[in-house]
């Protein structure tokens, strides 16, 4: 079969590997034994996959994992990796079954479709800008006369460019996260007063629901992005207000514990189950079901929230009840000099 599959003991030596392992590494079942099958995983993952496999057998959950293995000619193929437990009646682990299967050309397609999002978005955002500045242009010669049709007209065009220049610019987010090119302006501020601020922004676009803030956090600084930690915040604001449609009340609250601010975005709408729960912060994730297609979105403004807030070592999580509503906290370290 043109899959790697291997076994392992309960102690988690692998001690079985099919033909399509040998002929794919070249190595000699002697070879194997001597060196171990690490020696066919690239270095990069070596330390990763250890890990995993040691957490694997010491929890006896299936153990997932991608890496590099390599070919007998020294090229190098990403593989998708999985072993599950086999158990005896009482629930023991008798041996691991494994199986390993080339993805690279899925890889590689994942890779070009990233730097075609990349490139799209940046060949956008310079048109993009030209429309929505002539918009404003617009706006301020006809915008206030008495033709009402005109009026509505450059209104509705104004909120439409600016959701496309929002999608615009989280796709080239997304692509500069892929890329790890996303970088942080880390300078002290008070993150009550963005807070503050940015619950009056979302306030004026969004009337018809009551933000409540509780600062339980005073002055507190940080040494962070301030526009990057500013679109943390509208994000869960948003997304608090748009998935509330009837119980129309958001309460925001910061706190300190021990070193850290927390804040927090509590709203009373439709509510997360937990199986979507941990999903939601991954990219283009988007719940299904015909209570969330009420509402229009992409599913990535949660995947780049969560990777903001984790390259400024805090933290970033979801607690929630489906019909009673979700509490979406993130934490970061409080610094008074950067
Ligand atoms: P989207 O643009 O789809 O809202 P996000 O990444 O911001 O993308 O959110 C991902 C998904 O998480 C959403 O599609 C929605 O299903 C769910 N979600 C996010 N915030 C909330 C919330 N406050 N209440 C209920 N569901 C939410």
């Amino acid at each position: 079969m043109p899959q790697f599959v291997w076994t392992g003991d309960a102690e988690g030596n692998l001690n079985y590997f099919n033909k399509a392992v040998y002929d794919y590494s070249g190595l000699s079942i002697e070879e194997v034994e001597k060196n171990g099958w690490l020696q066919i995983v690239h270095p990069d993952e070596r330390d990763e996959n250890i890990r995993l496999w040691m957490q694997a057998i010491t929890t006896g959950k299936d153990f997932v994992f991608e890496h590099r293995f390599r070919r007998a000619d020294g090229d190098y193929r990403w593989q998708l990796s999985r072993a599950i437990p086999q158990k005896d009646i009482n629930g023991n682990i008798k041996m691991w079954v494994g199986t390993s299967t080339d993805i690279q050309e899925i890889k590689e397609q994942a890779d070009e479709k990233d730097y075609f999002i990349g490139m799209v978005s940046h060949e956008l955002k310079t048109p993009i800008t030209s429309i929505t500045g002539y918009i404003q242009l617009l706006q301020l010669k006809y915008g206030r006369g008495e033709d009402h049709f005109l009026n509505n007209a450059l209104n509705t065009v104004n909120k439409q460019v600016s959701k496309t220049t929002k999608l615009i610019s989280e796709l080239l987010d997304v692509s500069k996260i892929k890329s790890g090119s996303l970088s942080l302006n880390k300078e002290n501020f008070k993150i009550t007063s963005l807070i503050a601020e940015i619950i009056t922004e979302v306030k004026h676009v969004n009337a018809g629901h009551q933000i409540n803030f509780l600062n339980e956090a005073g002055e507190a600084m940080v040494c962070a992005d301030r526009d990057r930690i500013g679109q943390v915040i509208t994000n869960l604001l948003i997304n608090a207000v748009k998935y509330s449609p009837d119980v129309k009340q958001v309460d925001v609250h910061a706190v300190i514990n021990n070193n850290d601010i927390m804040v927090s975005v509590t709203d009373f709408g439709i509510g997360i189950k937990k199986t979507d729960q941990e999903k939601i912060f991954e990219r283009f994730y988007r719940v299904e079901g015909k209570n969330e297609k009420r509402f229009p979105g992409f599913g990535i403004g949660l995947f780049i929230a969560a990777e903001i807030i984790q390259r400024h070592g805090g933290k970033i999580g979801v607690a929630s009840e489906p019909g009673k509503g979700s509490v979406f906290s993130f934490s970061l370290p409080s610094i008074t000099d950067c």
